[in-house]
């Protein structure tokens, strides 16, 4: 393909920008209105009425019960591991091909990923490829518990990442983990309002995460929340991140190690006027994408697109390049002529952390390591 004609094809996309980046926010509705409710009321801080709204209008969106605001996305995953009951030297089943925050999140905890590969029309966790490592290498101790018999470690929970908005086939993993006995949180940072088979993600496993940082599909300027089903864990969620305190009119008593992990209610603010645009914006991304696809149709360059049993919600476009050599030469035209776009991350096990970490054989996550790229994707 003549990659001058798809960055004149962008700049069309984008009119009036000398640069189009990849993914900028955009504030349409009552962000102004709410941010001067919450300086003219001087509740900036933790307390003011934007967190509970925000939270309420989360759950009712993505259809679970409970959803409690952080202070980001990785903090949220970092309590959801907690919830789940992970412990040093656990074993976390993650994706190799992921943000560096998921890998991170289990690394608060003190516990070690196990990568696994990806399959390559979602990006995400190659669920069969799990199944057969699980029934070769695990066995379940007198506890029930799944231990890994090559490091005799526990393996206790399973983090799947929908990619881009792309999701994993959550009804074979949820059946896989349940048989091993391996608890679901799954990191949905990137799919708020992306479903499979009609459930919204991050609500499969028994906690999901949702992010709200300043590229994701809305912010909050910096946020994240916990999705749960289990009124228990969403209690204890509220808790520990918000310093273990309990609750007394004047006196000072936490009852554990409690983390400030709070949203304010200035970012909360942002992101009630940001929900309430949400449906909007999902059109206009969906709209995008109909374009891209239909530009890219007949050309040697592969538009990733949805799945059946599945509803994306387009959070960063993205195309596969024939090798890493014509990646190279993409990246290198494009960013060079006006039009950001960026590689899918370095595989987690070849960063120095994490090189020592257990894995699958991760052929498929490495094909996609060499070949897809982002490209613009902002509302419009
Ligand atoms: C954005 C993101 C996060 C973390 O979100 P923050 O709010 O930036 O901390 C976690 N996992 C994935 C896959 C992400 O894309």
């Amino acid at each position: 393909m003549n990659l001058e004609s798809f960055t004149g094809f962008v700049k069309e996309l984008y009119p009036g920008q000398d640069f189009v980046p990849l993914h900028a926010p955009v504030f349409r509705g009552n962000e102004k209105k709410y941010l001067s409710e919450c300086i003219d009321s001087t509740f900036v801080s933790y307390v003011g009425r934007f967190v509970g709204e925000f939270e309420a209008a989360t759950a009712a969106y993505t259809g679970s019960k409970y959803a409690i605001a952080t202070a980001n996305g990785t903090l949220a995953l970092h309590t959801a591991l907690i919830l789940a009951g992970v412990k040093a030297n656990d074993e976390i089943i993650c994706p190799a091909l992921t943000f560096v925050a998921t890998a991170n999140a289990i690394s608060y905890c003190n516990a070690i990923p196990l990568f696994c590969d990806s399959e390559r029309d979602t990006m995400g966790l190659d669920v069969e490829k799990l199944e057969t490592y699980l029934e070769k290498n695990t066995w379940l101790n007198d506890k029930g518990e799944c231990i890994h018999s090559i490091t005799n470690r526990r393996i206790s929970v399973c983090v799947p990442m929908h990619t881009f908005g792309h999701p994993v086939k959550m009804d074979k993993l949820m059946e896989v983990c349940n048989r091993f006995h391996i608890l679901v949180v799954e990191d949905a940072a990137e799919s708020l309002g992306s479903f499979y088979k009609g459930k919204h993600t991050g609500t499969f496993g028994k906690l999901g995460i949702l992010s709200y940082n300043g590229n994701k599909t809305i912010t909050t300027g910096g946020g994240g929340m916990i999705l749960t089903d289990d009124e228990a864990l969403a209690k204890r969620a509220k808790h520990i991140t918000t310093t273990a305190k309990v609750p007394h009119p004047w006196e000072f008593v936490h009852d554990e190690t409690g983390y400030n992990y709070r949203l304010t209610n200035v970012g909360a603010a942002i992101g009630l006027a940001q929900m309430e645009k949400l449906d909007e914006y999902l059109n206009s991304k969906r709209d995008l994408a109909d374009r891209y696809a239909t530009f890219f149709k007949n050309s040697d360059i592969h538009f990733v697109t949805e799945q059946p049993d599945t509803k994306v919600n387009y959070w960063l476009n993205c195309v596969i390049l024939k090798d890493r050599e014509e990646r190279e030469a993409f990246l290198k035209f494009t960013n060079g002529n006006g039009v950001m776009t960026r590689p899918i991350w370095t595989l987690m096990n070849k960063l120095n952390m994490f090189k020592h970490a257990p894995a699958t054989n991760l052929d498929t996550a490495q094909w996609l390591e060499d070949r897809v790229v982002n490209i613009p994707s902002s509302v419009r």
